[in-house]
């Protein structure tokens, strides 16, 4: 269907929501931006849109289920899925000028742009349950999941690609950063998204699959998104009985032997 995976945001100050409150603001036609007073539900989420809005429901609700059989974990509650209707009305609503972004309270909000959402949700998850690393591995977590089981895809894409094919082809390019370069959150951050998420997806879908949750687990809740690299390495070396640089080698040498 073409539709893009937003560029995926999570927001690394805590406490900014600011939920509803539109600085004066006003829609594109003059009038107020609409808040978000559509309210539904599903099993495992809470929807909030603009009248006339809405989001994918029967979509959304199988894949937070399929996510949290993925995950091994079971949220504190609901989802809580705040749609806008484009960039322009989440900027006057919560001030964030983005596609997307979970709140890392973790209380289990999410807000973006897109009718489904297989990004944001993974954070809010996350967050809830499991931790907040550094985003190597905060946004490798999201991206790992990012499948859309109605359109068949079981292993992770990014823009309709899947995301070892592209990891390997930037391999091949010999443009892949360093591990030292991506490891802590400031350096992951000096790359665009377009470009270092689909390589930390493809990173933490190896991760798992080769090492199993319990190891992520333990990593991530002994992690911080600040973290420097001293404390991600020692964490990981504890987490997983080995170190970070060798699970990063094992991914490469993967890549290599893609076809
Ligand atoms: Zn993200």
């Amino acid at each position: 269907m073409g539709r893009r995976i937003r560029n995926g945001m999570i927001l690394v100050a805590a406490g900014l929501l600011g939920f509803g409150v539109a600085c004066g603001g006003g829609g594109q036609d003059g009038g107020a931006p609409p808040a978000l007073t559509q309210r539904s539900e599903t099993a495992h989420l809470v929807y909030h849109a603009a009248p006339g809005d809405g989001v994918d429901e029967v979509w959304e609700e199988s894949y937070i289920v399929w996510l949290q059989g993925a995950l091994q974990v079971t949220p504190s509650g609901k989802l809580q899925y705040y749609k806008y209707r484009d960039r322009a009305h989440m900027v006057a609503l919560t001030g964030k000028e983005t596609n997307g972004w979970a709140d890392t309270r973790g209380n289990l909000e999410f807000h973006t742009i897109w009718p489904k959402d297989n990004h944001e949700s993974v954070h809010a998850l996350v967050l809830n349950r499991l931790g907040f690393p550094a985003a190597l591995f905060t946004e490798g977590m999201a991206v790992a999941h990012s499948v859309d089981l109605a359109q068949g895809w079981t292993s992770p894409r990014w823009n309709g690609e899947p995301v070892h094919s592209i990891a390997a082809r930037v391999r091949r390019q010999g443009s892949l950063p360093s591990l030292d370069r991506m490891l802590e959150s400031n350096g992951f951050r000096q790359y665009s998204d377009q470009f270092s998420y689909p390589l930390a997806g493809s990173f933490l879908r190896f991760l798992i699959d080769a090492r199993g949750l319990d190891p992520l687990k333990s990593f991530f809740a002994a992690s911080g998104y600040g973290d420097g690299s001293a404390a991600i390495r020692q964490a990981f070396q504890q987490a997983y009985g080995t170190s970070v640089d060798s699970a990063w080698a094992d991914w490469l040498a993967f890549l290599d032997a893609q076809p």
